[in-house]
């Protein structure tokens, strides 16, 4: 798939209006919360190790910047929901990961398609496999939405797995 494509797919189709989605705090939603902050866990530290393992590797570790980022946004999604913040709250914070992972994979694939360092590969798809976990949790959250199976297209990172 050329970059092209992929920038296509990815960023033309993410919807901005998901933030801003007003859901009501009395909505029966968020009520996995226990599974939601452990995938949240595990993302943020997958992102954080990410973060480490670019500044190990000359040719990557330019790319740290977005990496932390990144990070921060998973840790403060992660403290908003071991905090109880509300499901609108949650989903604003997650697109921000969302926005900060799609940013960071264009600079991570234009080095990886350079380089081919097999542990950033790793670790990079292991990350993008973590916040697919944290996107799956959030979805549940809102099943009842009619167009969450739109919006399950375009804010999936899977199509953002480095090969
Ligand atoms: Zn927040
Ligand atoms: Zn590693």
């Amino acid at each position: 798939m050329s970059m092209n494509i992929l920038t296509v797919a990815v960023l033309s189709t993410a919807s901005f209006a998901f933030a801003q989605r007003v859901v009501a705090d009395d909505e029966p939603a968020c009520w996995n919360r226990a599974n939601i902050l452990f995938e949240a866990q595990e993302l943020e530290e997958t992102a954080h190790h990410f973060g480490e393992i670019l500044l190990t590797i000359p040719e990557y570790a330019h790319l740290e910047a977005g990496a932390e980022e990144l990070t921060e946004e998973a840790s403060h999604f992660q403290e908003a929901v071991a905090g109880g913040s509300s499901c609108h709250h949650l989903q604003a914070d997650f697109y921000e990961i969302y926005r900060a992972g799609s940013a960071l994979y264009y600079d991570v694939l234009d080095t990886h398609n350079r380089y081919h360092n097999p542990h950033i590969v790793q670790d990079w798809n292991d990350m993008v496999a973590a916040y697919d976990r944290v996107r799956l949790e959030v979805d549940r959250t809102r099943e009842h939405v009619e167009s969450i199976l739109e919006e399950r297209k375009t804010l999936g990172l899977d199509k953002l797995i480095l090969r």
